[in-house]
Parts: structure tokens; C-alpha cells; sequence
């Protein structure tokens, strides 16, 4: 079912693969460690690389770059510090480093299955998907149990099928592809609607992603396809905006604020790896132009006397799970949490928030640096505020 009163959703790929990472890294040090013959350099080693895995789990990938440089001066033979600085330098966005870490690693370790999936996810950011292919291709045949890899490289050559004929058209912070020389001015709009989000989320949050932003248009079969997004969706922003677009002419506002929605995500993924999906949605919202209206402050009023409200902390999760009914109950808790705390605490504040998030602090770490308030003050708060 599909209704312009549901909103959107999106796929948090990276943080998923960033637990991988410290898995695998946390299996992998090991060894390492008892192989080093010095116990004071082994030590030293232990230690940063340690460090390292802990940044890397809470998404502080600064730190986390520092920590396993410092593990590399102390063994630079060893494949886990290349593959911790290769990933690390992934996440910040710094692909060629990223690319000769992790074939340093590999180099060390031509078994390092991490490595070529790491690999791989970097070709793929740079819509080189026959290399991207290439590698996960490597990374699967040291590894056939990687299930989630071949789900996604099976998803990555339907995608790449689907778009191997498209057009392209770019600005000098989007990408656009579409299907059939007749959607020319199709992909026009949506680059320049793409263009006036740039400049005012911009402005609101005072940052502009550095890194080009792929948009790809598909029919509303196409994105089913490519996507398996729940039929509840308008658009997901998984790394590249999709949206599915069939006949734009007449619906020129909806467009705008899908757009607008997607990008946002675009925005809040190249501020921080991790973030709660309350925030992410409720920010997506606000910025699209989302109202509120008196029927639904009557629910939240109603479902928050009785108590009946779910705590913020149990949205922080992926709504993809979630039945149409229930999704459209998230976003508009996701909305009405933000925009309680937008209207009290100005923007700037939501957007320390996410720069904290960025820094390695969890949510309530995060919250309470951001605003002063515990988040459990934050959230009765703003629960009081609906009654
Ligand atoms: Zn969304």
C-alpha cells in the first residue's frame, strides 16, 4: 500500500558492516598478538589495536584511525592494522588510503576476506560495479558462508542490469541516472529541486557533503525490484537516493519532498555513521516540510495520557521491520520528538547532537552534552509537552 500520507524510509547499510568489521577484526587479533615476540611492543600493539576495535564500534572513525596508525608503528607486518586504518579511512570518505590499506592487508594476508569485501564497497561507492562485483566475487570464495555478501552482490548485479542503459546528468553535487531519453527534463527537475535542498539544509545545519551524491530514477516496477523496499516506502536512501518516479509531472510537490526527505538522510549519513532512526526520520520530516495535523496531535495526546508511548530508546533501530500501521506510528513519534526538540533547543543543538554521534558518543552521551538534559529528561519531557 502506498499513500503520500506515509512517509519514508531508508537502509542503514554501513553501520551493519561496520559490526562485521569489529567482529572479524576482534577474531582476528589474536593470533597476531601471540606471534608477536616482543612483550612490551606486543603490549603497545595489543593496546591500540584494542583501542582501535572499541572506536570502531562506536563509529568514532577518527580515533579509531589514530589508534590502529599507532598499532601499525609498532608492527607494521601485521595485516590488522592495515585493514583497521583501510576501514576506518573507508568510513571517512578518504578512498584512496582506504584502497592502499586494505591492499597492504591483503598483501600480508591474501586471505583477509574483509579486505576485498571492504574493497568491494569502495568500488561500489564509486559506481564501478564490475570491480566492486570482482572483489566481493574473491571475498566469497574465502568465505561461501557469507551470506549477507552474496545477498548483496546478487542485489548489486540486479541493480547494475537495471541501470546499465540509463542517462546520466550531474551538477557539481549530484549525480543523476534515469531511464529513456524522454526523462532529460525529468532528471533537470530533480536536480535542481536536489540543488535548493543542498542550499538549505545546508544552511540549516552549516554543512555541505564534500562527496558527490548519486540519485537514480526508476519506474515503480524498477524500484521494487532493485530495492525490496516495504510497499510502504517513497524512496530509500541506502548510500544513493532511489526513488521511484513514474510521470513526475503532476506531482511536482510530492517529488520535492521526497527529495528533500532522501537528501536529508544524505546529509545526516555524511555527518555521522550512527544515528538513532527516531532522529534520522524525525530530522528527514522536518526538513521535507512535514506537518503535524490536529487529528494526529489528538493521537499522540491520547496514546501519551494513557502511557501508552513507546520510549525514544526503542526506536533507535531500523523501521523496516515494521507493518504499514505501526511505521506510520514511528514516523510521526520520530517527528513530533524532533520537532520538540528543534522548537526548544534551536537546530544548532540537533546538530551537536550529531556531532557528538560522530565523535563515538552513544545517544544518551550524545543528548545530554547536546541539550543538558538526560535523554529520559528529553523524552518525558517531550511526552509531557503532547498531553
Ligand atoms: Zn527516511
Amino acid at each position: 500500500m502506498k499513500t503520500q500520507q506515509l512517509t519514508k524510509n531508508c537502509i542503514h547499510l554501513y553501520p551493519s558492516v561496520a559490526k562485521v568489521a569489529f567482529f572479524i577484526l576482534t577474531t582476528l587479533f589474536f593470533p597476531v598478538l601471540n606471534a608477536l615476540a616482543q612483550p612490551a611492543e606486543q603490549n603497545a600493539y595489543a593496546r591500540f589495536l584494542n583501542n582501535g576495535l572499541e572506536q570502531m564500534k562506536a563509529a568514532d572513525y577518527h580515533g579509531a584511525l589514530n589508534s590502529f596508525e599507532q598499532a601499525r608503528r609498532h608492527n607494521d607486518s601485521a595485516a590488522a592494522a592495515h585493514l583497521g586504518l583501510g576501514i576506518a579511512y573507508f568510513h571517512l570518505r578518504n578512498d584512496q588510503d582506504a584502497e592502499r590499506e586494505l591492499n597492504r592487508a591483503l598483501a600480508i594476508n591474501p586471505r583477509e576476506v574483509l579486505a576485498y569485501q571492504f574493497l568491494g564497497e569502495l568500488y561500489y561507492r564509486k559506481d564501478d560495479i564490475d570491480s566492486a562485483a570482482s572483489y566481493w566475487e574473491k571475498a566469497l570464495a574465502l568465505d561461501p558462508s557469507a551470506s549477507g555478501l552474496r545477498d548483496r552482490l546478487e542485489r548489486v548485479r540486479k541493480e547494475h542490469t537495471t541501470e546499465k542503459d540509463f542517462n546520466r546528468d550531474v551538477t557539481v553535487h549530484f549525480l543523476v541516472k534515469y531511464e529513456g531519453r524522454e526523462k532529460i527534463e525529468d532528471g533537470r527537475i530533480v536536480l535542481r529541486i536536489l540543488e535548493d535542498a543542498y542550499g538549505e539544509i545546508g544552511r540549516a545545519l552549516s554543512y555541505y557533503p564534500d562527496h558527490e551524491i548519486q540519485v537514480i530514477l526508476y519506474s515503480d516496477q524498477q524500484f521494487q525490484e532493485v530495492t525490496d523496499a516495504p510497499g510502504w516506502s517513497d524512496g530509500i536512501y541506502d548510500g544513493k537516493i532511489r526513488i521511484p518516479i513514474g510521470g513526475i509531472e503532476n506531482k511536482t510537490q510530492g517529488l520535492r519532498r521526497t527529495l528533500y526527505h532522501e537528501y536529508t538522510h544524505a546529509v545526516v549519513r555524511a555527518i555521522t555513521p550512527r544515528v538513532p532512526t527516531w532522529l534520522n526520520e524525525g530530522l528527514a520530516q522536518y526538513f521535507e516540510g512535514r506537518e503535524i495535523d490536529e487529528r494526529q496531535k489528538e493521537i499522540l495526546r491520547r496514546i501519551a495520557q494513557a502511557g501508552k508511548l513507546p520510549p525514544l530508546s526503542s526506536l533507535e533501530g531500523s523501521f523496516m521491520k515494521f507493518g504499514s500501521e505501526q511505521a506510520v506510528f514511528a514516523y510521526l513519534i520520530s517527528l513530533s520528538s524532533v520537532r520538540y526538540m528543534i522548537d526548544n533547543f534551536g537546530i544548532y543543538r540537533v546538530k551537536d547532537v550529531l556531532e557528538e554521534l560522530a565523535g563515538g558518543a552513544d545517544t544518551g552521551k550524545a543528548i545530554s552534552k547536546s541539550i543538558m538534559f538526560s535523554y529520559e529528561e528529553f523524552d518525558s519531557n517531550w511526552r509531557r509537552s503532547l498531553e
